[in-house]
């Protein structure tokens, strides 16, 4: 069934403030335990949540396009990796290339990625809570809450352990 995007992005936002304080408080959590905390929460949520009811991050945010994704793109398309480029990317403030268009223009109908198996390796892995150091992408993670459904409740999960 179709998540409800609207009531998230009410709740997330309204949760965020909190979010905030926990995500200050998961700093002083041991990065070994707090890994292993994320990764079985990761596992847990979606066992319940489906992507293909969601697609938020595909709708709102761009992933990062590396060279190697480019290319293997462009070969996908018969283009030109210059000439993929110059029709649907851009670079940002960090000189990372990243989509012109939001929702990701590959984005098909039923919230199918129409270039799946050629999609780029930040779209493999998000939303990033099933890896190793996640003390170093906590501002990234407290973000990707608002994103997110599947991080919103692992920070909520996360919560009743470590609000206490
Ligand atoms: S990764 Fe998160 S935002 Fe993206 S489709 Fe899955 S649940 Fe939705
Ligand atoms: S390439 Fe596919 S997975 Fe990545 S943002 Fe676009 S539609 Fe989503």
């Amino acid at each position: 069934m179709e998540l409800d995007l609207s009531s998230f992005s009410k709740e997330s936002k309204s949760a965020f403030q909190a979010n905030k304080k926990l995500k200050n408080r998961l700093r002083k959590v041991k990065g070994k335990e707090l890994d292993t905390q994320f990764e079985a929460l990761h596992h847990e949520v979606f066992s319940e949540l489906d992507c293909l009811d969601c697609a938020n991050c595909c709708k709102t945010t761009s992933p990062i396009f590396l060279n190697t994704d480019i290319d293997r793109l462009a070969k996908s398309f018969r283009m030109k990796s210059s000439a993929f480029i110059d029709e649907y990317l851009h670079r940002d403030e960090e000189g990372d290339y990243v989509l012109n268009f939001s929702p990701c223009p590959f984005l098909g109908t039923e919230n199918k990625c129409q270039v799946y198996e050629d999609r780029p390796k930040a779209c493999r892995e998000y939303p990033h809570t099933n890896r190793k150091n996640i003390h170093g992408i906590l501002e990234l993670s407290l973000q990707n809450s608002l994103i997110c459904p599947a991080v919103f409740k692992i920070f909520d999960q996360i919560g009743a352990i470590y609000r206490k």
